[in-house]
């Protein structure tokens, strides 16, 4: 397995983190297989979308605002279950097809490492099965 760490600055950020996927990719040789990227964090999560448009991250960004609410009443004394739940729906893992040690995705596609709990130093496992 690879590790490596991204700095985040910002509460909620999505940043992209497919060229560091790539390099921990290279470095397993010509691998081919599936390629797990997993967040060990319960406030970020991880997500593949477009790497175009930077105007869509930000809307993913602003609509999961609106759904949940960083103030909403909740439970959870340490006051950020908005990034709990928002790691919830992202999810904590994503899984792209490596064919001789390329990471196969769309034209239009990163992996985002998905911040709802900023800025802090986050970890990436990279494992290919
Ligand atoms: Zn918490």
């Amino acid at each position: 397995m690879r590790k490596f760490e991204i700095r985040t600055r910002r509460r909620t950020d999505m940043i992209d983190i497919t060229a560091k996927v790539r390099e921990a990719v290279r470095a397993e040789g010509n691998a081919s297989g599936i390629c797990t990227v997993f967040v060990p964090h319960t406030t970020a999560g991880v997500t593949i979308n477009e790497n175009a448009d930077p105007d869509v991250q930000r809307d993913i960004l602003a609509e999961l605002k609106k759904v949940i609410p960083f103030d909403d009443h909740y439970a959870h004394r340490e006051g950020n279950s908005a990034a709990h739940i928002k790691t919830a729906l992202t999810g904590s893992s994503v899984q792209v097809i490596v064919e001789s040690g390329s990471l196969c995705l769309g034209t239009w596609q990163s992996i985002f490492l998905c911040e709802f709990d900023g800025g802090r130093t986050r970890e990436v496992w990279v494992k290919i099965t």
